[in-house]
């Protein structure tokens, strides 16, 4: 390309490219499981690669896979790794690719219903399908939001909106009573933030004491709680629940809280980000009784059900509260002379939307429900063996039992210093990658499996890393 040259749109260079790349990810993903899981941490490395300056002539895009292996693979953690146990899971399955491939393509912004008919619609379909799958009662209305923390903002914005009766956007919270949200410990850390972002304030997510095995909220406390606030002025707006929280996978005793909710007359939201997709699987469901009573409940396709980021699947038992809440329509958002159809920018903090159902749909049709049933099954399966396995060596104890895929343990007789210590050996040695975490006040390692591409013999092999760098 000359200086003087204006960029063209080179449709057979695209179709070329598009097929080279499409060749070059299924060698990544091929040889996948010969590289180490972590990159190597050294701060600044890839961005030194990279000239300080834009480049002023564009030189087209050959040669552009030789640079992405020379300059950003050595700088990858490798979350589709067989062996990535670390965080929560964030597939990619090769149905999702093409998706998003195809949705990039079509470029649709799916803001309004006349913007996209077909992203709105299918949007609509393939969430019900969804929660046909997950077994939560026909009446749930499902929108897809870029984040679980996204869909936790607005809900919360809902609690704060429905409790200060619709005042608050229009007046401000300034000079009305303090909204307060409850929920326990064992929420992810996007439950603070949504308070901060909804001008709640942090000392306004009340928090309420865990009891139990699966450390859930104590409800008798929460029920205390709210009296106790409403004693004494503050204005109790909602309840967060989790299912399946971030650090040990605590799950609240859903029945007693959402019934503590409803008594009070407050919104009620759960979080099921990670957790959520194994309800497809109906022997887990118990996890989740009484999901029925929740006024919004948010899981992860993105984490584990193979449907990329990003995709949080969020479901109203009402819209009507959330639309009210997030509606916003000057004369360019309307849509006059069409009737029975939902624009769902008014279902989410952000306008602009792209075609993300297409990946439910690819994924859907691809695996079934059944094929990704059998997925996480074994992933719980061979997670709890490991789990099994470590119990019974005496230099391991097994600090929260699993919960689905996801356990806890620890070193015995290691303090935090030699807790990190030995996280960072496994790390090191790039076989596997875990997490820590800090629970009871003890710096534990988190180990969960997955990844669609793992196999009973990862999950193996990482017994023995484990085993290995304890000596
Ligand atoms: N909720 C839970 C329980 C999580 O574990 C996470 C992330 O891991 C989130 C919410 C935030 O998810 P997202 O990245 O989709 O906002």
């Amino acid at each position: 390309m000359s200086a003087d040259d204006t960029p063209r749109l080179d449709w057979d260079s695209f179709a070329r490219q598009g097929a080279e790349i499409a060749a070059w990810g299924a060698r990544y993903h091929q040889t996948l499981s010969e590289r180490p899981v972590r990159a190597p941490l050294t701060p600044g490395a890839v961005a030194a690669r990279f000239d300080a300056h834009p480049p002023e002539i564009g030189e087209g895009l050959d040669g552009i896979l030789s640079e992405i292996d020379d300059k950003i693979m050595p700088g990858l953690t490798h979350w589709q790794h067989p062996r990535f146990f670390a965080y929560f899971p964030a597939n990619a399955t090769p149905p999702s690719m093409l998706a998003d491939f195809v949705a990039a393509i079509l470029a649709q912004q799916c803001m309004l219903w006349q913007t996209s008919p077909a992203g709105t619609e299918l949007e609509t379909r393939v969430l019900d399908w969804l929660r046909q799958g997950l077994g939560l009662p026909e009446g749930f209305q499902g929108v897809i939001q870029d984040s679980a923390s996204s869909a936790t903002l607005a809900a919360v914005l809902v609690m704060r909106e429905r409790a200060l009766e619709w005042a608050g956007n229009r007046r401000g919270l300034a000079g009305r009573p303090q909204v307060r949200v409850y929920a326990s410990d064992e929420v992810h850390s996007s439950v603070d933030r949504a308070i901060w972002v909804a001008g709640i304030g942090a000392e306004n997510l009340v928090r309420i004491p865990t009891q139990g095995p699966l450390r859930a909220m104590d409800p008798d406390a929460l029920r205390a709680q709210i009296a106790a606030d409403r004693a004494a002025g503050f204005l109790p707006a909602g309840v967060v629940a989790c299912v399946g929280g971030t650090g040990t996978g605590a799950c609240d005793d859903l029945k007693a809280v959402l019934g503590v909710a409803r008594d009070e007359g407050l919104y009620s939201h759960v979080d099921a980000a990670w957790a959520g997709a194994a309800m497809i699987c109906p022997e887990f469901r118990t996890l989740w009784a009484g999901i029925e009573a929740a006024d919004s409940v948010v899981l992860n396709p993105h984490k584990w059900m193979g449907v990329q980021f990003d995709f949080s699947a969020h479901y109203l038992r009402d819209p009507e509260p959330l639309v009210k809440t997030l509606a916003i329509q000057p004369e360019y958002l309307r849509t006059h002379g069409k009737d029975g159809f939902v624009n769902h920018s008014e279902w989410s903090v952000p306008l602009g939307r792209r075609f993300r159902a297409l990946k439910l749909w690819f994924v859907l049709k691809a695996y079934g429900l059944a094929g990704l049933r059998a997925v996480i099954r074994d992933h719980v399966r061979w997670s709890q063996a490991l789990a099994e396995t470590l119990r019974a060596d005496p230099r391991f104890e097994i600090v929260t039992d699993p919960v689905l895929s996801l356990f806890t343990f620890a070193l015995k007789e290691a303090d935090d210093a030699a807790m990190i210590d030995y996280v960072n050996r496994v790390n090191d040695d790039g076989r596997i990658y875990v997490t820590q975490g800090r629970t009871g006040g003890r710096i534990v390692v988190r180990f969960q499996v997955g990844s669609f591409a793992c196999t009973e013999a990862d999950v193996r092999l990482a017994g023995e890393v484990l085993r290995e760098m304890a000596r």
